[in-house]
């Protein structure tokens, strides 16, 4: 993803990080985990985040680096090779806490359903 890349594309971004044509194994946690280190909003056009591509981009390996190192998100059925859970749920910022107050600056972080997918997100930091 870069910066042309994101150019006149009017799909929320969260989509558009979703969408497996343009990146592969990008995820619903780990999407709505760099967009609130972003502080982007999951339904903003992904054509207006052109010129925050580069901290964009740089949220998303943060979070993935943060949860490979950690054996990934626990979800109900996952475990690793050596058959432990991962320890990662206890580390995400938004995914899985609505109602919760954000890490970062308090407000409530609420769920929203988008083509069916669950999206989570701190209004405060992640304005339209
Ligand atoms: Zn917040």
């Amino acid at each position: 993803m870069n910066a042309v890349g994101l150019a006149g594309v009017r799909a929320p971004i969260k989509a558009f990080l979703m969408d497996q044509k343009r990146i592969a194994g990008l995820g619903n946690i780990y999407v709505a985990e760099a967009l609130h280190r972003a502080g982007i909003h999951p339904v903003t056009p992904a054509g207006r985040v052109r010129r925050r591509a580069p901290e964009l981009l740089a949220a998303i390996r943060a979070a993935l680096e943060g949860g490979i190192a950690r054996r990934g998100t626990t979800l109900r059925d996952y475990v690793d090779a050596d058959g432990r859970s991962g320890d990662n749920a206890a580390a995400l910022l938004v995914y899985g806490r609505a109602g919760e107050a954000c890490s970062r600056c308090g407000v409530l972080i609420r769920r929203r359903v988008d083509a069916g997918r669950a999206t989570f997100f701190c209004p405060g930091c992640q304005r339209r």
